[in-house]
């Protein structure tokens, strides 16, 4: 079975390449000045095969979802189980055991007090339904004069329309869509570095935004602790206990989006467990089906959920929410983390990743290094040319996407010592020619 598939992929002609080339539009690129687009037959472990032939490390996860690796026998048996009894029903009036059984598990694993799951089917449309989760929580207590969240810089939050209102203004291309946008209020990033000893300096900007505007503000929201798209940047947590506090004191809800951090990526299970921070609403994606499927979930306290509810009702609903499919795959997934390997893992992988990317902080080209759990940052001084950098990772036998200045992996937990070397080794000698 295996063996046949792969074949027919690697058949995969000229003719379909010039097909897509012409037809397809890919993400963040152009259809007429096209970025490198390479073709990929299969994929299983930590290895990406080309339709060459060609093996690659992978050093990114798919947009870091695929935490236990490619073509899994448990994730696929899961799936495929489900395929034989259900593969969707809708929502509405409907429910299911994947659903009921994944929400056991995600209410059972998140912070104390996140009781009430809403899914959606992707991580923007999950910070959507946060932020209109907020909106009617204070439209319910009668308030109606909050519109506007307050963020930090660097963040990144999605590409629909409410979602990119809350990404960085600058790198977000608030620019190109300027008066589609909501206008929210942005402070400068966190400014303590992870494991830098803290100051109160560090939050004046904050403090001064959110009494300034907080009459206006139905939430507060941020990535915990690591900035991903936006910057690759991690802070201190003690930045988000503070700001934990702030929101309680001025009467603002606390948005916090796991998206890239949850389920084990930061090292913790979640990155807001390192603050001793619960938010009012949580957004979970990526990693949330190991990568299999498209899923997102949106969770949030008893307040929030009973305040909307004693008052109507919550108006979102997706076609494919809770799709049977993605949440017997996700709960499959969390079987996996729920055994606890994923810990020594994350452990052994930041280690790892400090051996073999520290090196290059000598660079004149490197700006910095940075190591948080299994996420590994070379920032550059310049941007790199994707056109040309991207066939270098690949000559190097590793998959590595870099954006801006930022060349970065987030490999599979599963990923061995050696392949870790062979990922290490390919950036470094990528880097180097910079
Ligand atoms: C990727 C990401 C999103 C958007 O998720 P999609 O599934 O791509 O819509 C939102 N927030 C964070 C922090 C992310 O990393």
């Amino acid at each position: 079975m295996q063996a046949s598939s792969n074949e027919n992929s690697i058949g995969l002609s000229q003719d379909d390449l010039t097909f897509d080339a012409k037809h397809i539009w890919h993400p963040y690129n152009s259809v007429t000045r096209r970025l490198p687009i390479f073709p990929v037959a299969s994929a299983s472990g930590v290895r990406l095969t080309l339709t060459d032939g060609r093996e690659l490390v992978d050093g990114m996860s798919s947009w870091w979802s695929t935490i236990h690796g490619y073509n899994h026998p448990e994730l696929n048996a899961a799936i495929a189980r489900q395929t034989q009894n259900m593969a969707h029903v809708m929502f509405g009036g409907l429910t299911h055991q994947p659903a009921i059984e994944l929400a056991k598990k995600l209410v059972a694993m998140t912070p104390e007090g996140l009781s009430t799951v809403f899914f959606a089917d992707s991580g923007s449309v999950s910070v959507e339904v946060a932020i209109k989760m907020a909106i009617q929580y204070w439209r319910s207590l009668g308030n109606t004069r909050k519109k506007r969240l307050l963020t930090v810089r660097n963040g990144y939050h999605g590409d629909t329309l409410g979602a990119m209102a809350v990404c960085d203004p600058v790198n977000g291309m608030h620019s190109l869509f300027r008066g589609m946008l909501l206008e929210h209020v942005f402070v400068e990033a966190p400014q303590c570095r992870y494991g830098d000893t803290w100051e109160e300096r560090y939050l004046d900007e904050f403090t001064d935004a959110i009494r300034g505007n907080h009459e206006d503000l139905v939430a507060v929201i941020l990535e915990p602790v690591v900035q991903g798209a936006g910057g690759m940047r991690f802070y201190s947590p003690e930045y988000l206990r503070r700001v934990k506090e702030l929101c309680r004191e001025f009467g603002v809800l606390l948005i916090l989006d796991e998206i890239a951090t949850g389920f084990g990526r930061t090292g913790t299970l979640f990155a807001c467990e390192q603050a001793g921070v619960t938010p009012d609403i949580m957004c979970l994606g990526k990693a949330l089906t190991g990568g299999y499927m498209t899923l997102a979930a949106t969770l949030c306290t008893d307040e929030v959920s009973h305040t909307i509810s004693d008052n109507g009702v919550f108006m979102h609903g997706p076609t494919f929410m809770a799709n049977p499919l993605a949440c017997s795959v996700a709960g499959a997934s969390l079987d996996i983390l729920n055994r606890g390997e994923w810990q020594s893992q994350v452990k052994g992988i930041e280690v790892a990743l400090k051996e073999e990317l520290q090196q290059l902080a000598e660079l004149s080209t490197v700006a910095d290094v940075r190591v948080l759990g299994a996420i590994g940052v070379v920032e550059m001084k310049e941007p790199v040319d994707m056109q040309t950098v991207q066939p270098m990772f690949v000559e190097e036998g590793i998959w590595v996407r870099p954006f801006g200045k930022l060349v970065y992996v987030m490999p599979p937990y599963i990923m061995s010592r050696e392949d870790l070397a062979l990922l290490g080794q390919g950036m470094r000698n990528v880097v180097r020619r910079l």
